[in-house]
Parts: structure tokens; C-alpha cells; sequence
């Protein structure tokens, strides 16, 4: 007991390092992405967040580098300060509710669960959505719905949602989720051919009417769909 209470203060320094890290490095990207800094609630939020949860065990001592890690099943969980800016970009209020393409084992899940009402996250793999569900549960966030499901459809039976968050690129923004945001909605995409990604900002006026902001390029594993989707899900 003693020694599980030590490990979790230490890693509550590394994380307040990595917190810190991810500030230091939004004011170096400041010129590119137009915002000053990550706002207040984000950063709490991820000092909350025991990303060392949502990492595979073995990955625990690296989970707070400012760092992409692998989470098995040949995909990675992205760099932390991707994660607050994307966070960030989508101005998450206490009682939006949000939908999530790309579960993975929840660490991005984690944090929309800290800042909106409800959360609805779709993730392909199933196994990685098995796990991720367990260790979303495990640590008590009850607002989350999950599915398993080719994201690119988004969830049609609860929309229209607030905020969209996709953590795997499509080539182009999939129209169902174009149209599953509702008005006044924003939702942060990265889109792009595999050596051309960038981050996208959507938003969608009261008019419906949509504005696409490119923020920086990027890096992410593709969204899959149709029959590759499909196989995913086990
Ligand atoms: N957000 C996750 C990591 C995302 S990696 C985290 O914080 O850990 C991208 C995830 O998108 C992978 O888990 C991958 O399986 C999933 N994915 C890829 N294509 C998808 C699709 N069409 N529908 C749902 N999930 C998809």
C-alpha cells in the first residue's frame, strides 16, 4: 500500500512537469496556433488525469513525456500537448455534451469526461475499446457512453452534438459528422493525406453555416473506414 501511495506521488510530479511542459510549449506555438496559451480548465484538467492509467503498464514510466506512446494494436496515444490543444480549440463548457471518434484506452476521454455533461465515444478496435472502457470505469467517470463502431458514422442516435473531437485523420472530414454538429458546434479534426495532415478547427454558426480554420500540420494514425473498420471491431 505504501509503496502503490509513493509511486502515485511521484508520478503526481511528473505530471505537473508534463502540465508545465505543455504550457511552455503552447506559447511556443502561440504565432501558429492564434491562442496565447491553454486555457485554466484544460491544464487542471490534465493535472487531474492520471494519464499512467491510460497507458499499457509497461508504457506507465514514460506516460508524462510530451510524448506520443503506443497503446498497442499498432496505434499510439497522442503527444500531451496535442491533447490540450485540441481540448483547448474546443472550448468545452460544463454542459455540452461531447462526441468522441477514437477511444483508444481513454485518455483523451478522460479529460472531455472532466470538462463536459456527457461524453459519447466511439472507438473501432474492440479491444481497445474493451480496455479502454474498463479504465474509464475504473476510475469512476460515469459520464461516458461507449460504442463500438466505425466512428466515421459518428452516432447518429444521439445527435447533434456540441463538440466533435476525431483522434484518427480521414482524408477528408466524414460528412456524417459534419452533420451530426449542431449549430454552434465546434469540432477539431485532423485531416489530410498521410504526409499532409493537418489540424482543423470546424465551427458551425447558428445558421448552420460551417467555418474551417487550419491550425497547425500533424501527425496521426488514419481514421479507417468502411470494410476496414468493419473487420476492426472483434
Ligand atoms: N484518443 C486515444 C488515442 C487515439 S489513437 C487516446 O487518448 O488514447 C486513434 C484511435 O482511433 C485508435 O484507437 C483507432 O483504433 C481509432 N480509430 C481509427 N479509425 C476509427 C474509426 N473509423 N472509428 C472509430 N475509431 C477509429
Amino acid at each position: 500500500m505504501a509503496a502503490a501511495e509513493d509511486s502515485e506521488d511521484r508520478f503526481a510530479v511528473l505530471r505537473r512537469i508534463m502540465v508545465e511542459q505543455v504550457g511552455l510549449h503552447a506559447r511556443h506555438v502561440s504565432g501558429k496556433t492564434g491562442r496565447a496559451a491553454i486555457s485554466g480548465p484544460v491544464m487542471e484538467a490534465m493535472e487531474r488525469v492520471p494519464r499512467h492509467a491510460f497507458v499499457p503498464v509497461e508504457m506507465a514510466p514514460y506516460a508524462y513525456l510530451d510524448s506520443p506512446l503506443p497503446i498497442g494494436c499498432d496505434k499510439t496515444i497522442s503527444q500531451p500537448f496535442i491533447v490540450a490543444l485540441m481540448t483547448d480549440l474546443l472550448e468545452i463548457g460544463p454542459g455540452h455534451r461531447v462526441l468522441e471518434i477514437g477511444t483508444g484506452l481513454g485518455y483523451q476521454t478522460a479529460l472531455l469526461a472532466e470538462l463536459a455533461a456527457e461524453v459519447f465515444t466511439v472507438e473501432a478496435i474492440g479491444e481497445l475499446a474493451r480496455s479502454g472502457r474498463r479504465r474509464l470505469t475504473d476510475r469512476g467517470y460515469a459520464n461516458v457512453s461507449f460504442r463500438i463502431g466505425d466512428g466515421s458514422l459518428g452516432w447518429p442516435g444521439q445527435a447533434p452534438f456540441d463538440r466533435i473531437i476525431v483522434t484518427a485523420a480521414p482524408d477528408l472530414i466524414p460528412p456524417a459528422l459534419l452533420q451530426q454538429l449542431g449549430p454552434g458546434g465546434r469540432m477539431a479534426v485532423p485531416a489530410g493525406l498521410e504526409e499532409d495532415q493537418r489540424l482543423l478547427l470546424v465551427a458551425r454558426n447558428a445558421a448552420g453555416r460551417f467555418e474551417t480554420q487550419e491550425i497547425l500540420p500533424v501527425r496521426f494514425s488514419r481514421l479507417m473506414s468502411g470494410a476496414e473498420a468493419a473487420d476492426a471491431q472483434g
